[in-house]
């Protein structure tokens, strides 16, 4: 069957991408053709400063809207969000006025839409007489067609104006991030008006062939493997299934990609394999909040596209024991109005103090809210990912590559350095010149949490299946925090006579030392370094309900609140939410566990076990040595034994931590009273039967088949 699947024609709708590149989005370059000038600007206004669009203005906005899906055959309209449950959503409207006979869509109706949310996830704070919330569109993402449906990016707030989204804190934090680093900018160029935060997503994944997919309970249920013995564990699988990308999946890659591009998603697939059966695909970074929308957008797009090969596209952070798990690597850059990359380093010898007082800022950001970003990528499926077996470790640490260190080393010893008039201050430092590529391949750590990658730093620690937001919307905070400090500092040293150059520097080395322990740049994955970080003091939170407590810490909450990004009690809604979210992934794990564990796994060994308990009569009484099936009999009734044992506990710890009140306890209590203290122990019982039960038995699709699709 999987093997025999026909192909599926894969045609682009015009040779040249640029012919069909965003056809389906009504972005810039629609909005200058079909809108009066007027109107035209202040969209872009809108855009550029986060100017109100009025009632007038909206109208005008709509009707060329409409037109514009109207000629693409759309009849449906959608605000489209991101809640808090890590997906997208949406709630179809049709442009048919039945009443009138004829197709509307109102400005009211682009700007504005109240979805029956109720359902989705607001840690308590919209209690049940105020359960409204409200949608409202985001100009600066465009309006895009996905399956004949126009979708309108929006925020989504409840009525009180708390934000139930990934979206409405990003976005603030873009604006936080952006006003702090101007501060900066201008102390080296008055030019600078405004600093954007870029991403590029580098987002992992696996496929299998949607059949095998829809025989594995767990995957549909938790979209990961709770059992399945990986061909000699602990090992590399063969290398020889490896390399070469099935043709079926290469065909579904040109296919997501067209439909990328049509989307005006900026995608260059990889055609390359990570793990067996695991790929990744990478836009051209671009402003955050579009970049946050096109990952989401993205993985839809996959999901439906996939359907259509026979496949699925898996992207759990790590479906498969024993094979490398899956990650979206998030490359985030400061950019200026002026087209300056703030990361940077240049042959100028000022570009260079500027680039060096943003690389010091946001490893001194790392360093200082290490718990906090740590806790922005904290999910039941990232901890299969960090902080577990055969999984770097959750310890947050900035890779900064021998150039950059040795640059910032000397800083901090040449900073002693009496500067006298006329002197080139920089070429005393150090600093003068940096090299414009400082890593060449050998200098690359691909085990680093967050690493300086020439330009940009990447943080690589992020989930694949987490919306890049959470993350993001911390980053931007925390940087920006930094960075208002950092000039406060600088400011203090300009008062008391100080020379501005010598200020920064004086500051700059300050905060080298400072935030020292956290550059890190041996091997990630190593034992020595686990050790070593304790030994320094950095924190090693290896589960999420401990991760998510620094949310608690009133530092956090005056953070968020000083950047107007999230007030208290947001941010105690989103830690709830969070913790909630938690404990129903692991729910459902130790549920589907226990499920296929009674009614699949112990079936199916009893009958074989049957089978040879008469083939082991049967050489009794033709005076044969039974033996070895003895053994296998024995074996089998031992792992039976600790699989129902184990299982009914599990389900009594569920029962007792479900009357746990408090929501972190209970979620604490999920992982180690129910995750670390059963998930192992029946997967091995389990993983020891597969390899003991006949084949043809076997109830559940194995790894191998998975795996190696073709
Ligand atoms: P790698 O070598 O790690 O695979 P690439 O250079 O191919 O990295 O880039 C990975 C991602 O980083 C791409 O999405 C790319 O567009 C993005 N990227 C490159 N420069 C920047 C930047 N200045 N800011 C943000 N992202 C960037
Ligand atoms: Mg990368």
């Amino acid at each position: 069957m999987a093997t025999a699947r026909p192909r599926i024609a894969v045609t682009a709708p015009a040779p040249k991408i640029s012919d069909y590149f965003g056809s389906q989005i009504f972005g810039t370059k629609q909005m200058k053709e079909s809108l009066a000038p007027s109107i035209f600007k202040k969209v872009m206004e809108a855009i550029d400063k986060g100017t109100k669009i009025d009632p007038a203005t909206a109208e005008e906005i709509a009707s060329a809207v409409k037109v514009w899906a109207l000629s693409k055959g759309v009849t449906h309209y959608t605000h489209w969000f991101q809640p808090l449950t890590g997906s997208t959503a949406e709630k179809h409207d049709s442009f048919f006025d039945a009443h009138a006979g004829i197709e509307k869509f109102k400005g009211s109706a682009l700007v504005q839409q109240e979805p029956d949310a109720s359902s989705f996830p607001h840690g308590g704070i919209r209690s049940t007489f105020e359960a409204r919330g409200y949608t409202a569109w985001d100009p600066s993402s465009p309006i895009f067609i996905f399956e004949k449906t126009l979708c309108i990016p929006t925020i989504f707030v409840s009525y009180t104006g708390e934000a139930l989204d990934y979206k409405t804190p990003l976005l603030k934090s873009m604006e936080a991030v952006n006003s702090a680093a101007v501060e900066i900018c201008q102390l080296f160029d008055r030019n600078v008006r405004k600093v954007t935060p870029s991403l590029g997503v580098e987002q992992e994944y696996f496929v299998i062939d949607k059949a095998l997919y829809a025989t594995r309970p767990d995957l549909v249920m938790s979209g990961r493997t709770v059992f399945g013995h990986s061909p000699a564990r602990g090992q590399q699988l063969e290398d020889h299934y490896f390399g070469t990308i099935p043709t079926r999946v290469k065909d579904f890659m040109m296919d997501f990609e067209i439909e990328a591009h049509k989307l005006g998603i900026p995608v260059s697939t990889r055609h390359n394999e990570v793990a067996p059966g695991q790929f990744e695909v990478a836009p051209v970074f671009e402003e955050i909040n579009k970049a946050t929308d096109h990952n989401q957008l993205l993985m839809d797009i996959m999901d439906k596209v996939a359907e259509k090969h026979n496949l699925k596209v898996l992207f759990h952070e790590k479906p498969f024991a024993g094979v490398n798990g899956s990650g979206k690597h998030n490359n985030w850059s400061l950019i200026t109005d002026t087209g300056v990359n703030l990361f940077q380093p240049s042959n100028s010898a000022r570009e260079n103090l500027q680039f060096l007082t943003f690389v010091v800022a946001t490893t001194k950001a790392v360093y200082d809210y290490a718990d906090l970003l740590r806790a922005s990528i904290a999910s039941a499926n990232n901890d299969f990912r960090l902080g577990a077996n055969e999984a770097p470790p959750a310890i947050m640490s900035v890779f900064l590559g021998s150039t950059l260190s040795n640059v910032l080393d000397e800083l901090e010893k040449n900073g002693n350095i009496k500067i006298e008039k006329g002197d080139n201050m920089y070429m005393k430092l150090g600093i003068s010149k940096i090299p414009e590529i400082i890593l060449d391949n050998t200098d690359r750590n691909r085990t680093s949490p967050f690493a300086f990658t020439g330009n940009k730093f990447e943080f690589r620690a992020v989930g694949s299946s987490a919306n890049v937001a959470g993350p993001m919307t911390v980053l931007n905070v925390i940087v920006a925090e930094t960075l208002r400090t950092l000039a406060k500092d600088i400011e203090k040293e300009i008062s008391a006579g100080k020379e501005k150059k010598i200020a920064i520097v004086n500051v700059l080395r300050k905060y080298i030392k400072d935030s020292k322990k956290i550059r890190f740049e041996g091997d990630g994955y190593s034992e020595e370094w686990e050790k070593e970080a304790a030994k320094r003091g950095l924190s090693n939170k290896k589960s999420t309900p401990e991760a998510l407590d620094i949310y608690h810490d009133k530092k956090t909450a005056d953070l968020f609140n000083r950047h107007a990004v999230l007030n208290p009690k947001e941010l105690h809604a989103r830690h709830e939410i969070m913790l909630e979210n938690y404990i129903k992934k692991v729910q459902i794990e130790s549920r589907v566990m226990g499920d296929l564990a009674l009614n699949h796994i112990i079936p199916t060994a009893i009958q074989y076990q049957n089978k040879l308990i008469e083939n082991a009569n049967g050489l009794k009484g033709l005076g044969l040595d039974n033996k070895a099936a003895i053994e296998t009999i024995k074996e089998i009734s031992k792992h039976l034994e600790s699989l129902k044992l184990n299982v009914h506990a599990m389900i009594e710890e569920r029962k007792r931590l479900n009357k746990v009140e408090d929501v972190a306890e209970r979620a604490k209590g999920y992982s180690s009273a129910v995750k670390d203290a059963f998930f192992e122990k029946i997967r091995y019982a389990v993983d020891k039967l597969e390899l003991l039960v006949d084949d043809e038995f076997w109830p559940l699709v194995k790894y191998r088949e998975m795996l190696f699709i073709k």
